[in-house]
């Protein structure tokens, strides 16, 4: 569509009229989903209780359960519209997969039956062979299967024809048992993290019997219309724009953030908000972003693996209403130049079965050492493994918004806010030898004061990529597109080992030490406090002394994504995961590899739409533009206003010398993408890619936004920032 027709298109949008459901939002929350309570109604109590064991212990589930399981499921999604049902799994190309089957069959007599067999319910087997494995299934020749998994409940989705699928969320995995998916190591993740963690909560308190992960993920985004979105195809190939000058007004004012949100984008949010409570996705908050044109829903924070189901289900969601609103929902972590980027904040924590949230600061003197204990621990675990965490957040799209011209650098730190900090550091400098018996060991230790101190900690720190709030951490740097479930896996992992050396050396000590318990914790945790000072950081994240400090201060800051992606195969990294049996070191090297064949793609697509931009779009405008020019130099001449004629042919002058610059970094750009292609080792590829193609995209781009501002407004064919961002 040519850029004015869309730009009169988006213009004349009206606001739809959405209509709510009757009742409270408690009503309708979950009805979509094969909730506990509907389990209880349909399933036999000993069904009820297999599963509800199998949820809770990851007990295994035999055949005749799973048969009643399945048949309940499909009696309960047919009668409410479902035809279809798929196992909904997560393949590493980063989004999920489904395959719909319908329950309706013929039977052996010709009847036309509805079936769904516990068999099906719990295995499946779609054709995989498309889905990413990193070499894994050509060098065993194994088939993939999917199979239930009973924690996180299946739920229906509906279509535009208003008929449903039941989607059951499944793992993925290959027929000799390697893993193919994000779930399935997130799941080993919080097995490992369950085990260390509660070790370590048993210092404190005895009747610890579980401990997981929580997760809350606030997801930023993009909304732009659909004729306008249509209109590029940069925003429709890759998801962001690569050409496009800076609207005079761009986040300047930042008047945009937390403003009342326009009528239409509210709309929007109400009808996708609407069908996310009946899926049980508990979304609670809604606001306008930094930027222009920038959102952000966020749940209110679940059981991880829920989580991180949730939020890809979201992400859909919003992506299939947003077209119905004659939206686009861009997730891009970088869509705009010079615009804020989108990020996916995952608010992290730990809590245990007897109800605690072990990184809140408790009113009582006896629960702050449990406290500072996991505090320290995650704080210890993230500074030994910084490089790993920080290759869990590479890709093409974060790598604009983490270490980029604009964005935040890619410095992993810490921010523990001013309070905190005094906590820790009051700690580390206290002279403790052993507390005696019949000692008060909190009083000895000042830990008596802290809650106090904590409860009002209101500091904030947004350019802080891991940050300490309040009663959790939240990590910021992870992209908008990511699948949670990656740098989770990690945290657990890397926090469940660090758990892990903190109980070995706190039981070797106490072996020694004949006093308190209490004055033993403190003592290891004096000594990690001091060693993790390096990466505790305070002030502005995004600022340049930073990035100077940091790299005084020893600190990792990889800015591409192929070389932050190598933590992955460092003989450390791989000797935690096959030590703490998250991943087989094959699984984690697939893992690398298929990271970096997306990245390649992903940067390869861009060049190519780049490159057919330039000539096809902008040089053969400037072209036609430049002739009329010259046809008005000359008219000029010949009227004797030859200053006047001088002035434009140094237009022509610009806008030819432009051209040809933007031809000449064009074909070196495609020669560069040539040679990268021709290399064999991915890991070279992505390098080149990195370093050879991506050069051009700045290069490039500054003469297209240079003509931007000559050319005529009327003749520009590229739908401009202004209107992406401004007209909804
Ligand atoms: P912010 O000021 O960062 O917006 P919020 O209080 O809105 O903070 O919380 C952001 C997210 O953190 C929400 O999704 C919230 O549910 C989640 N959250 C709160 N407590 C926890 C916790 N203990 N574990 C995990 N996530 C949590
Ligand atoms: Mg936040």
């Amino acid at each position: 569509m040519k850029r004015q027709k869309a730009v009169e298109l988006a213009q004349s949008r009206t606001v739809p009229v959405i209509r709510l459901p009757e009742g409270k939002v408690t009503d309708f929350y979950g009805s979509n989903t094969f909730s506990d309570e509907v389990m209880k109604a349909l399933l036999s109590p000993e069904a009820y209780r297999k599963v509800s064991l199998a949820i809770l212990d990851g007990d295994n589930i035999d055949g005749t359960i799973a048969d009643e399981v399945a048949s309940a499921m499909k009696s309960w999604a047919v009668s409410k519209g479902a035809t279809h049902y798929t196992h909904w799994f997560q393949p590493l190309t980063g989004g999920t997969a489904e395959k719909h089957d319908a329950f309706f069959d013929i039977s052996f007599d010709g009847k036309a039956i509805e079936k769904f067999k516990g068999s099906a319910l719990v295995q499946q087997e779609p054709d995989a062979s498309s889905f990413p494995s990193g070499g894994i299934r050509e060098t065993f020749e194994a088939r993939g299967y999917t199979a239930w998994d009973p924690t996180s409940p299946a739920f229906i989705m509906y279509n535009e024809a208003g008929t449903g699928t039941l989607c059951i969320p499944s793992a993925y995995i290959s027929y000799t048992g390697e893993l193919l998916d994000s779930k399935t190591p997130l799941l080993n993740s919080l097995t490992v993290l369950d085990k260390a963690a509660t070790l370590v909560a048993n210092i404190f308190d005895r009747h610890v019997t579980k401990v997981t992960a929580t997760l809350g993920i606030e997801q930023e985004y993009f909304l732009v219309d659909k004729a306008l979105f249509n209109s590029r195809p940069d925003l429709v190939m890759s998801g962001r724009t690569v050409f496009g000058h800076p609207p005079a007004k761009g986040q300047q004012l930042e008047d945009h953030y937390f403003g009342s949100i326009p009528p239409r984008v509210n709309a929007f949010m109400v009808d996708f908000e609407l069908e996310a409570l009946k899926l049980g996705i508990p979304v609670r908050t809604r606001h306008n972003e930094v930027a222009p044109a920038q959102f952000e829903v966020a749940p209110t924070f679940e059981e991880i693996n829920l989580a991180c189901d949730h939020n890809l289900l979201l992400m859909d969601l919003m992506k299939k209403i947003a077209k119905k609103h004659n939206f686009e929902v861009l997730f891009h972590e970088k869509p705009f130049a010079g615009i804020n980027g989108s990020g996916k904040h995952n608010n992290w924590s730990m809590s245990t079965d007897t109800g605690v949230n072990l990184l809140s600061p408790s009113t009582k003197p006896k629960e702050s050492l449990r406290f500072v204990t996991f505090l320290v621990n995650v704080i210890k675990a993230v500074r030994d493994n910084a490089d790993l965490l920080r290759a869990t957040i590479a890709s093409a799209g974060n790598e604009y918004r983490l270490g980029a011209n604009e964005a935040p650098p890619a410095i992993i730190s810490i921010f523990l806010g001013s309070q905190m900090t005094q906590v820790l550091e009051e700690l580390e400098n206290k002279e403790i030898v052993k507390i005696e018996k019949g000692e008060n060991p909190y009083i000895k230790l000042g830990l008596n004061r802290i809650p106090s101190i904590l409860l009002d900690n209101t500091d904030r720190n947004r350019t802080s990529p891991f940050a300490f709030t309040g009663n959790k951490f939240e990590f910021r740097a992870v992209g908008s597109t990511a699948n949670s479930g990656v740098p989770m896996m990690v945290l657990n992992t890397i926090v469940a080992n660090q758990l892990t050396k903190f109980k070995e050396e706190f039981d070797k000590l106490r072996e020694n030490d004949q006093g308190k318990k209490e004055g033993v914790v403190v003592k290891i945790l004096k000594r990690y406090i001091s060693e993790c000072k390096d990466i505790l950081f305070e002030g502005n994240g995004y600022s340049k002394e930073w990035e100077i400090e940091a790299a005084k201060r020893g600190l990792s800051n990889v800015k591409g994504a192929p070389e932050a992606l190598k933590a992955y195969i460092s003989p450390s990294v791989q000797e935690l995961f096959e030590t703490t049996k998250v991943l087989t070191r094959r699984e984690i090297h697939a893992r690398y590899e298929i990271e970096l064949e997306n990245y390649i793609k992903k940067v390869q697509i861009e060049s190519r739409v780049m490159g057919d931009l330039a000539q096809n779009h902008v040089v053969s405008t400037a072209i036609k533009y430049q002739t009329r020019l010259v046809e008005n130099a000359k008219a000029l001449k010949d009227l004797g206003l030859n200053k006047e004629s001088d002035a434009i042919v140094s237009l022509i002058k610009e806008i030819s010398s432009r051209i040809a610059k933007i031809q000449e970094l064009s074909e070196e750009m495609t020669e560069a993408r040539k040679s990268a292609n021709n290399e064999v080792s991915v890991a070279k590829r992505a390098e080149m890619y990195n370093s050879n193609v991506k050069v051009y995209f700045d290069k490039i781009r500054y003469e297209v936004d240079k003509l931007e501002l000559i050319i005529d407004d009327e003749d520009w064919p590229l739908v401009k920032y202004r209107e992406l961002l401004y007209i909804r």
